[in-house]
């Protein structure tokens, strides 16, 4: 991975790609290269669909390597729902494929001079941008049938849908599985929606003939991803737990544990929470033929496999196993106890390019509102529908529950920093509520998962409940996980790395053994606090301060049942989140 590739989608007479040596991002990858480069390189205060911002796509540091568990590719810009700095990462196969083929990012500068859409082809012989006028408004499946007929099936598409082009602000950027289906998403903050801007609907990679990423050290490198696989498969959770049940194991978790926001996070339990838990979803999976349960990778050398397919009742194949947080968003969140109308909602996410989480807050705002009933399964699928066609509704929706709630007069808006809270309510769960207000990234569980310390007891314990020792557990997991999302691993390898310390160090043999470097593990946090650090300082400058780290103010002022519990960490505590 030692060059970027740049597209400048506003060149004169057409975009132009550049192939430039990786310079001085030479050693980055994933979440640290994209937030360096949008750091770098793009003025915190403009436009996010105007053409100095940029669409930054770039693998993890150890993609395309034989590590397991190495192949998440990371998507930043300045965001168009947040207004501050975006990383997203997604699973699929084009981390893997861009980093065999050389390059360490690909970014799309600029904003193309007329209204035509393109499509860019990156292989083995170079780049080649094409205009694409026949792709225009293809949902992300029809894309991706159309691309095999064009260029085979050993291909990798990063690409976005109907939402994405139309510049909606809970667009994504869809990234292909092993089977060649959109479904794996960088959803988070409207990545898809610069991409729109961009005039970009797919890039398509075609590693044939490229080679896996040589180690520097490969005796070294060979011991220790052995290690790493060992560390990770003797985890209950990476071991056991997510390759039987997939990430949706969460669900009867959670709302035991009375954090399973329910009804526009009204309630912390969900009665029908059976009806769509990980075990039953399951059992209908098997139930329906198929691979049955969670047997899937995502992307090839993922030994975890949380992920499945999902089949309608004639064992046709709908969509990819939904995770817990769509579960949740569609479901409880929305009173929602159907799972085919779950997987319905999912896969019409996939094919509109949109992202889960924001989409099914979205619609609990909207449910609220009184624009359709909580439970109304078939309300909340035309309400997608809405927003796949861009009718005026359907814009509303579009863009995020911040722009719904305003529209419609909602004062019960579960946001932060514009971008919808996820499946864990901030009052039951304290520590992962500091992360939703700190994170620089908006409202994002996975940006520091204090659920691990609040209520699986990985990693430590924390009274989930109580505000005590939540600020520094939820620091800690910030400045881990920033680290993590650069290595280009998936992120469920924590579990194993916060309670295994020999699985710790087998990931930094393996970055050590590949670059021929000596890193520590406080050199690891070193690169973590350096991420979060950059991220910080281009908020501050896109105009955030510590008013935008708040949750709203009904969680401070509602309690939540069972528990009745407010949000109660101080605003002090939450201003020293980053005072390391
Ligand atoms: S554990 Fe799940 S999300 Fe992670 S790489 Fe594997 S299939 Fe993808």
């Amino acid at each position: 991975m030692d060059k970027i590739l740049r597209i400048d989608m506003g060149a004169e007479g057409g975009p132009k790609a550049t192939v430039t040596p990786v310079g001085n991002y030479a050693g980055l990858g994933g979440r640290a290269l994209t937030s360096a480069v949008v750091s770098r390189e793009v003025p915190p205060l403009c436009h996010p669909l105007g053409e100095e911002n940029k669409l930054v796509i770039a693998p993890g540091m150890l993609s395309g390597t034989t590590a397991a568990m190495s192949g998440r590719i990371s998507v930043g810009c300045k965001s168009p729902l947040t207004g501050g700095i975006k990383e997203a990462n997604a699973g699929g196969q084009p981390s893997q494929m861009l980093a065999r083929l050389g390059y360490a990012a690909v970014i799309l500068e600029g904003k193309p001079k007329d209204d035509v859409i393109y499509k860019v082809l990156i292989n083995n012989e170079g780049v080649k941008i094409a205009p694409a006028k026949d792709l225009r408004m293809l949902g992300n499946y029809d894309l991706v049938e159309k691309l095999k007929k064009d260029h085979g099936d050993k291909i990798g598409v990063i690409s976005i849908g109907p939402a994405g082009e139309m510049k909606m602000a809970a667009a994504s950027v869809a990234c292909t599985d092993m089977e060649l289906r959109p479904t794996r998403h960088a959803g988070r903050g409207g990545v898809g929606a610069v991409m729109g801007s961009k005039g970009v609907k797919a890039i398509v990679i075609d590693d044939t003939g490229a080679k896996m990423r040589p180690p520097k050290d490969s005796e070294g490198f060979k011991n220790a991803t052995k290690a790493w696989v060992e560390g990770l498969r003797k985890h209950p959770v990476s071991g056991q737990g997510l390759p039987a049940y997939g990430t949706n194991v969460l669900t009867n978790v959670i709302n035991e544990a009375g954090g399973y926001p329910t009804h526009n996070f009204m309630w912390g339990r969900f009665a029908g929470c059976t009806t769509i838990s990980g075990e039953t979803q399951a059992e209908l999976e098997n139930k329906r033929g198929g691979e049955g349960s969670a047997t899937h990778g995502c992307h090839r050398g993922c030994i975890i496999r949380c992920s499945g397919t999902f089949y309608d009742k004639d064992g046709h194949y709908m969509t990819k196993q939904p995770e817990y947080e769509t579960v949740w968003a569609h479901g409880g969140n929305c009173g929602i106890g159907d799972l085919d109308a779950i997987a319905m909602l999912d896969r019409l996410d996939d094919d509109f390019g949109l992202d889960t989480i924001e989409m099914g807050a979205t619609i609990g705002v909207a449910m609220e509102a009184g624009v359709a009933k909580f439970g109304d399964a078939q309300a909340a699928i035309d309400l997608v529908k809405e927003v796949g066609k861009g009718t005026p509704l359907g814009r509303i929706l579009g863009n995020g529950a911040a722009v719904t709630g305003k529209v419609f007069g909602v004062e019960r808006v579960p946001v932060v920093k514009g971008q919808s809270m996820p499946a864990y309510d901030p009052r039951a769960v304290q520590g992962i509520g500091v992360t939703y207000a700190t994170s620089p990234m908006g409202a994002d569980h996975t940006a520091g998962y204090a659920v691990t310390a609040n209520i699986l007891g990985v990693g430590g314990k924390v009274d989930p409940l109580k505000p005590q020792g939540q600020a520094e557990l939820s620091r800690n997991l910030q400045i881990a996980t920033a680290a993590i999302d650069s290595t280009g691993m998936c992120l469920f390898v924590a579990f194993a790395m916060l309670d295994q310390p020999e699985t710790f160090q087998a990931l930094l043999d393996t970055i050590n053994s590949f670059y021929g470097l000596k890193l520590t593990g406080d050199d690891f946090a070193a690169l973590g606090k350096s991420v979060l650090k950059s991220e910080r300082d281009f908020n501050v400058k896109a105009g955030f301060t510590a008013e935008q780290d708040r949750l709203p103010a009904f969680f401070k002022k509602e309690s939540l049942p069972p528990h009745n519990v407010v949000f109660e960490v101080a605003d002090q505590d939450l201003d020293s989140v980053f005072k390391w």
